[in-house]
């Protein structure tokens, strides 16, 4: 990619490199038996990879959201389930150090940054993703703390995370609701599905995003300490949520870059090696406008990801550019895996070529951090502000 800084080009190379060694041969196994990847999250503690913008005072590499983006294109290319296992810990990191007080950031982010305590991020409920004011589970005070009681869905790393970044409603009456809305730093026994307060189902079987579990959380008087409260600010959970959501769109946008990029080089390759009609598919004009297409919304992909990233590293307001980047990226992705499981053929439908795992990874992408429905929400909102009459 364009313009990058010689750290941030040798960063990505390593990263580049530790996915083409370890990632690509082991995923298809590992993703087909839905198996967690210890071995490959232990190799990414060793790269820092949990630490990447967790500042270095704190353990961290310190790095931008540009580098972290560039590194999350780099695993989705290898497996998009890694950058699952980091982004909702990534969030949480990033709400802290942004939000948290200087107890939380003491007692948390250096932790995170070895990956030695893990996050979820948990705002969805059965009844309510797109419209986050509508979620029902609260935190009423008890004592000198609260007592969590409600239902939290599709937790991703919601079982081996050590801790969750969770949103709650500390005022159910306040109108607009988003004022009754408080952020939790909810510490858990990792691994334990079962402990006082607290369920944990067993991870649901998804379509693709395999090996890392999502799960739902049934909390019921689950106990947390006053200190849990992010920033120590109560009903300023909904912004802080949002301001959350908004770098997770970068890190989608990102992930859909990571998957096209791999499903146009296993798809530029295939068209060189398969022949029929006596030459390469290549050589069929139908096919060379398939790459074309597929390589051109690739490079816008990654152009309107960069600029995200770097509007928001710039300290910019990003949601359009984030809105505008999550949006386009992932439905490129959805195309361009479609046309490369195409100029695949049969085998493109096969367990044993990674096409089919992409196929089935992509459509997340259009779904989480904000379906794309909402996303055109935003950024249509945005340009009405920008173009007021
Ligand atoms: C594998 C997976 C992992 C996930 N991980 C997490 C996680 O770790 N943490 C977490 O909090 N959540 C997580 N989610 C939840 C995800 O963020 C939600 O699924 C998403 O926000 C959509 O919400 P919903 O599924 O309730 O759909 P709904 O909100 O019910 O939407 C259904 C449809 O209606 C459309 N729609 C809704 N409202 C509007 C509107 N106002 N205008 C136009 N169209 C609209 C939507 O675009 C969609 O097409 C995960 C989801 C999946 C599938």
């Amino acid at each position: 990619m364009d313009g990058l800084t010689a750290e941030q080009r040798e960063i990505v190379g390593l990263v580049r490199e530790w996915v083409d060694r370890e990632v690509v041969p082991t995923a298809p196994a590992l993703e087909h038996a839905d198996e967690f990847p210890e071995q490959l999250v232990d190799d990414m503690k060793g790269l820092g990879l949990f630490g990447v913008t967790i500042p270095e005072r704190y353990g961290g590499l310190g790095l931008d959201l540009t580098t972290y983006a560039l590194i999350q294109v780099e695993l989705s290319r290898g497996w998009m389930s890694l950058s699952g296992v980091t982004n909702t810990h990534f969030i949480a990191a990033w709400m802290i150090d942004a939000f948290g007080t200087e107890d939380q950031k003491e007692r948390y982010l250096a932790r995170m940054a070895t990956g030695e305590l893990r996050s979820a991020f948990s705002m969805s409920e059965p009844h309510a993703g797109s419209d986050v004011q509508a979620i029902r589970t609260t935190a009423r005070r008890d004592g000198d703390g609260y007592a969590i009681d409600g239902q939290k869905m599709w937790v991703t790393n919601g079982l081996r995370a050590g801790m969750v970044m969770l949103l709650a409603k500390t005022d159910p009456a306040a109108d607009p609701p988003h004022r009754g809305m408080t952020g939790f730093i909810v510490e858990k026994e990792p691994g334990r599905p079962s402990q006082r307060g607290l369920e944990i189902s067993r991870p649901l079987k998804k379509l693709g995003y395999r090996g890392v579990e999502t799960v739902e959380l049934a909390f019921e008087g689950f106990r947390v300490p006053s200190s849990s409260v992010l920033g120590g600010a109560e009903n300023a959970g909904f912004q802080q949520f949002m301001s959350g959501i908004e770098l997770g769109r970068v890190n989608i946008a990102a992930r859909g870059v990571g998957i096209a990029t791999a499903a146009f080089e296993h798809a530029i390759r295939y068209a060189q090696e398969r022949e029929s009609m006596g030459k390469p598919i290549a050589q069929h004009q139908a096919i060379q406008l398939k790459l074309a297409d597929m390589a051109t919304k690739l490079r816008a992909a990654q152009l309107l990801t960069l600029d995200a990233a770097r509007a928001k590293d710039e300290g910019r307001r990003a949601d359009l550019e984030a809105g505008m980047a999550k949006l386009f990226a992932t439905e490129a992705a959805e195309e361009i895996v479609f046309d490369a499981m195409r100029i695949h053929g049969g085998y493109g439908y096969s367990e044993e070529y990674p096409i089919e795992r992409l196929y089935r990874d992509a459509p997340l992408l259009i779904i989480g951090e904000g379906t794309n429905e909402i996303q055109r929400l935003v950024i249509a909102r945005r340009l009405l502000d920008r173009h007021a009459l």
